[in-house]
């Protein structure tokens, strides 16, 4: 083909844009675009396929095809060569278009068969929109510059379609990015449905300039915000110096893209084809899009994720667009965000009606923030934070792990069904607030809840918790920039007590490490944190923060009484030695004059399947005990409770972890130590009523999931239960799920 130079590609940003400025439809535009592509780039076809719904291209405008299959020709994704381009969105350039595999004759398009084709995508940061072809007569390969100059066209007419320049009444242009409906499969991080509207937390950058007038103007701006870019870069790195190897590591890798002279370059050549700096920017991070798409190699897609997240860091310093937008938040907010923080999430506060994050997983801080604030979660919703724009409506399945984005009136109207039988069954369950969880046979199993931040703590009332029987104390200092101060801690610990109005509220001392990292402390390079320097033993080798967090307990309960839990004791000696420094602490505080708790009960969590085995001794020094279900059963069977690959593949209720857990029940009863269940199984009910049957008679759970455990205790008789769990065992039968499910069906 001919060679093109930049001045040429310039005059034709040019006229595409006096067509965007000019009055006019939406299909008078795509029909002026395509005949000024066409005489510029000199082919005797140029075409616009733009998408009908997220499976159908539709021909939405055509010079040199006949005007007749406009609106009439489509493919599907994937299908011919239009197909193909759209579906791995990257350019096909072909000298004899029949001969490439896929190739599709639509007869209605009046094709002669131009043997030389040309397509490539129209898309914004890794969004489909369509496709854009050229073909000619020649049977020659267009050259570089031809391609290079064509996605740059695509690219300012994917902005031009964002900015709502094609939407026509009378054609009924299908170009409506954002507007179909889209469903996508995540996971479940916290039960519950909810309707709304998305409220992005790091909204898109808008562009309202793609085109370029003055290209060393426009180099300038891109220079200066790279070096602006740059030093932030670096001020980043410099501050995490002290914040461990591998942190360093990663930055230094992501440092090395934001001085990369190769995307600069590429960036700066975009600018000289006509794009203004951000349209260049965009341009290459939707190819690095594209690319991320298809990349298999886990490093490889880190860091086109690196090149992902600078484009945007260089697009807001461009277009000085902030996080705020000063858009207003929608009524009922779903956020959408790739991940966030705890402290983030906390400072939504009691807005939101659900959480749906790119990444995240369940085990993360934001899951047990958005389970205290009792919001449906929904984690690993793939490329939500593309699809989705602020405003558009969402449902989502917390159940389910599912996301409908822009519902069709079907799905919404069965969604909607879905939250008025939760609603009825929530109206059910309010109904046994306040009545006791009493089995058929006449046991009485006390449901309390789980806790950490102050904003749990008005569920005790409405849940009808009798006590809290976890409170995670590592919640407050994990939502912290810096250490607290114990005056501090003592305030909160003395609000929490007022707020449980005399239930017991069991606080457990500080369980950092593993995934919980203080951003004020170290990091430990340990090679597996989850087995590594955490909770007790972090207590036991640097006492002066858990002394603290003793005194500041001590100092709170003042005349009322004080209940104390360590975590992951994994031997006696751990126990013996937190026990000891409670009491110094106790004695220090007596001496200093504070007023002294009016009792003192001391217990350890079970988190490792070693102290199923500890000597009885240990036993009969606790106060009471409560299993750590979720690190019990994750180091029971060796199974990481935050890789989702493995983590459902061990069944709680599978007859050896059953078995454990008996025996756990069977020491404690034998000591007369009281022993509770508080992982996230406690909250399920027929885990629960499981636990139970086994003689369970204390269970703490999420305040949410009380009701449908209460709800179904009350219509079991536990005896029997046991009876079906024991036969199952003597059996030998391996997963109790389906003797237990199969006999409560039959209740
Ligand atoms: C547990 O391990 O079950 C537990 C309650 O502690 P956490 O989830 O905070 O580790
Ligand atoms: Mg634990």
């Amino acid at each position: 083909m001919a060679g093109r130079n930049d001045s040429d590609s310039r005059k034709l940003l040019k006229r595409l844009r006096e067509t965007l400025a000019a009055p006019g439809g939406g299909q008078d535009r795509l029909d002026n675009i395509t005949h000024h592509i066409a005489d510029s780039m000199g082919t005797e076809v140029c075409s616009i396929y733009l998408f009908r719904d997220a499976q159908t291209l539709e021909l939405c405008a055509t010079e040199g095809l006949k005007a007749e299959a406009v609106h009439k020709t489509r493919l599907r994704l994937g299908e011919g060569l239009v197909g193909r381009v759209a579906r791995h969105g990257r350019p096909i350039n072909t000298a004899n278009a029949p001969a490439e595999p896929g190739f599709r004759y639509m007869a209605e398009t009046g094709e002669e068969i131009f043997p030389s084709f040309l397509g490539v995508p129209i898309q914004r940061v890794g969004e489909k929109l369509g496709v854009l072809v050229v073909q000619s007569r020649e049977a020659a390969l267009f050259t570089d510059d031809d391609i290079y100059g064509l996605e740059v066209v695509a690219m300012v007419l994917a902005e031009m379609a964002e900015l709502g320049a094609f939407l026509d009444q009378q054609s009924d242009n299908p170009q409506m990015q954002h507007r179909f409906a889209i469903a996508i499969r995540g996971t479940s991080g916290q039960e519950g449905a909810a309707e709304g509207r998305v409220w992005l937390h790091e909204p898109r950058v808008v562009i309202t300039n793609p085109i370029g007038d003055d290209p060393q103007k426009e180099r300038a701006r891109l220079l200066e915000s790279v070096a602006m870019l740059r030093s932030n870069v670096d001020t980043m790195l410099a501050a995490s110096d002290a914040a461990g190897k591998e942190y360093t590591e990663v930055m230094e890798a992501y440092r090395m893209f934001a001085h990369s002279r190769s995307w600069l370059r590429r960036m700066e050549e975009d600018i000289d084809l006509g794009l203004s700096a951000e349209a260049a920017v965009e341009k290459e991070q939707s190819l690095a899009r594209a690319r991320l798409e298809s990349a298999a190699d886990p490093y490889l897609r880190d860091r086109l994720h690196d090149l992902d997240d600078l484009s945007n860091r260089l697009l807001r310093i461009l277009t000085g667009q902030g996080r705020d937008t000063g858009a207003e938040m929608p009524e009922n907010p779903i956020l959408v965000a790739r991940n966030i923080g705890p402290a983030e999430l906390l400072d939504y506060g009691r807005k939101l009606k659900g959480v749906v994050l790119e990444e995240g997983s369940v085990g993360s801080h934001a899951a047990i923030v958005a389970r205290s604030l009792a919001i449906p979660l929904v984690i690993n919703a793939n490329r939500i934070t593309s699809e989705a724009l602020n405003g558009d409506p969402i449902l989502i399945d917390g159940d389910m792990g599912v996301v409908h984005l822009r519902p069709e009136d079907t799905i919404a109207a069965a969604f909607r069904d879905k939250i008025a039988m939760q609603a009825e069954a929530q109206k059910r369950y309010a109904g046994l607030r306040d009545l006791p969880a009493e089995s058929l046979c006449g046991a009485q199993v006390q449901l309390y809840m789980n806790a950490g931040l102050m904003a749990d703590l008005p569920s005790l009332q409405s849940s009808g918790a009798e006590g809290v029987g976890l409170f995670r104390t590592e919640l407050q200092f994990l939502t912290r920039t810096h250490f607290p101060r114990r005056s501090e801690l003592a305030t909160l610990y003395s609000h929490v007590l007022d707020s449980a109005l005399g239930r017991p509220v069991m606080f457990r001392t500080l369980d950092i490490g593993s995934d919980k990292v203080l951003p004020y402390m170290k990091p430990q390079d340990e090679p597996n944190p989850a087995m590594g320097w955490r909770a007790i033993r972090v207590g036991l080798d640097k006492r002066g923060v858990l002394q603290m967090q003793l005194q500041a307990l001590i100092r709170a309960a003042a005349g009322r009484p004080l209940y104390v839990m360590f975590p992951f004791i994994a031997e006696m000696q751990e126990f013996e030695e937190a026990h000891r420094m409670l009491m110094e602490a106790v004695a220090r505080e007596r001496r200093l004059g504070h007023p002294m708790p009016s009792d003192i009960r001391v217990g350890a969590m079970i988190e490792t399947p070693s102290m199923a085995y500890a000597p009885k001794k240990f036993f009969e020094m606790c106060d009471f005990i409560s299993i750590g279900g979720n690190d019990l059963k994750q180091f029971f069977f060796a199974a990481d409770r935050e890789n989702e690959r493995v983590r459902r593949r061990y069944d709680t209720l599978s007859g050896s972890y059953l078995t454990l857990l008996d025996l756990i029940r069977k020491r404690c009863d034998e000591a007369h130590v009281p022993l509770s269940f508080c992982g996230e199984d406690a909250g399920r009910p027929i885990e629960a009523v499981t636990f139970a049957a086994l003689g369970f008679r204390r269970l703490s759970m999420r305040p949410a999931s009380i009701g449908p455990v209460k709800h179904l205790i009350r219509r079991v008789n536990l005896t029997d239960l046991r009876e079906v769990i024991d036969e199952g065992l003597a059996q030998g039968v391996s997963n109790l799920r389906r003797p237990i499910t199969d006999w409560l069906a039959r209740q």
